[in-house]
């Protein structure tokens, strides 16, 4: 089914790209193949030439499974066009080298392996490589001046939950030239629309929130033909193609984002609510309590809050550690948008490569626990906090 544009995000989430195929399956079925047959020599040659839309080979993305996947990550950010990859940073990979040749800024904290890309391997490749502290938004207009290819950040970022006006920031960097590249992955499509705020390209991990049940590895490009067009070789070639199962349970995860991600946004901020001001806590991090800095930016560019939060006990490192290993509902791990609620200390895990210098300039204390929140209980997952709590 193709895209049609009046339809709601939900509508467009289960039916969008869906293939019904002879048998009459109401989504398109796994094709659990690497190549395609044709019945004579001219139909291949119509595909190969594009003169006939048809698969192909799955490393080109030319297959069903695929195919279906990127009408519905396009549908989601309202955007032109999308490609699919076998997890985030290869989606990310894929899009410096594309379009970031020239430069990128990076503004404000980024996922790890996005610092390292950009600060090891893109860097090694000669590439010009700024990183610009939240707090240093004044320098950005100076940076864009030496003609930067790529503007790069998130919103709201990990484990700080800042909020950057992607409006504002795009219009700066377009008078400049440069494109705006948007890691949506916290908020996910349902909570904010980087392209419809100006940005040129959104990347996801699809790992997160879009898979929702911390069971694939995959990522996802969204933004118009021109630039996905450029991406499309870089990732052929450099053999980024998801799988066509992960492609598929992919879609099924589509299906339910909509209904997943507002159940995870009202038990976040259901929790964040209950822990504000608690004995113990310092500090609770949330973009829908007013308290957070960058509130108000939020409020005007996101439709809902996202499921990450992270608190602050008051106390250190090692009461901190206490707390968490006393949570017994919420599990210890990395990664996020789950099914079942898990906490890390950013010190230990998403931040431990940093010194202690760079965390602290970066507002990141050893006494922070992020969240993800789950599907639980709301209830349940506030008990198991504060029973955690009494640890102290
Ligand atoms: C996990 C994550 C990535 C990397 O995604 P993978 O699927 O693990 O490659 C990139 N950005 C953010 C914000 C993430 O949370």
């Amino acid at each position: 089914m193709n895209l049609d544009k009046n339809q709601g995000l939900s509508t467009r989430c289960v039916h969008t790209g869906e293939i019904n195929d002879q048998f009459g399956a109401p989504h398109t079925p796994l094709y659990n193949t690497s190549t395609f047959v044709f019945p004579d020599t001219q139909s291949l040659v119509d595909v190969v030439q594009g003169n006939r839309p048809g698969s192909l080979y799955t490393r080109y993305g030319m297959h069903p499974n695929i195919k279906t996947l990127e009408a519905k990550l396009a549908a989601l950010e309202n955007a032109e066009a999308a490609l699919s990859f076998g997890s985030g940073m290869a989606a990310e990979a894929a899009t410096f080298l594309a379009l970031g040749r020239k430069g990128v800024v990076c503004i404000g904290d980024v996922y790890g392996g996005t610092f390292e890309l950009l600060d090891s391997q893109l860097r090694s490749l000669g590439v010009p490589i700024h990183f610009l502290l939240g707090s240093e938004l004044d320098k950005l207009e100076g940076v864009l001046k030496e003609d930067i290819g790529l503007v790069y950040f998130e919103t709201p970022t990990n484990p700080t939950l800042e909020i950057f006006d992607i409006e504002k920031i795009s219009s700066l960097a377009h008078e400049y030239g440069s494109l705006v590249c948007i890691d949506n992955t916290f908020a996910t499509p349902i909570n904010q629309n980087p392209i419809a705020l100006g940005a040129d390209i959104v990347v996801h991990s699809a790992t997160k929130y879009l898979g929702g049940h911390s069971d694939i590895t995959a990522g996802a490009v969204m933004g118009r033909q021109e630039l996905i067009n450029e991406i499309i070789p870089w990732r052929k070639n450099l053999g980024q193609v998801p799988a066509p199962e992960v492609a598929s349970l992919l879609c099924r995860s589509i299906r339910s984002l909509v209904i997943r991600i507002e159940r995870q946004n009202a038990t976040a901020h259901e929790v964040a609510e209950a822990l504000d001001g608690l004995a113990g806590i310092k500090r609770v991090l949330y973009p829908g309590l007013t308290s957070l800095e960058g509130h108000e930016i939020a409020r005007k560019q996101m439709n809902g809050f996202g499921g990450m939060l992270t608190i602050e006990i008051d106390a250190d490192y090692e009461t901190t550690t206490r707390v968490a290993d006393q949570l017994k509902l919420i599990r210890i791990g990395p990664s996020l948008g789950g099914a079942e609620s898990l906490c890390t200390q950013p010190v230990t895990t998403t931040h431990s490569g940093l010194t202690e210098e760079e965390r602290h300039r970066r507002g990141i204390t050893p006494s922070m626990i992020r969240f993800s929140f789950g599907f639980e209980d709301p209830a349940d997952l506030i008990a198991d906090i504060k029973q955690a709590l009494e640890s102290m």
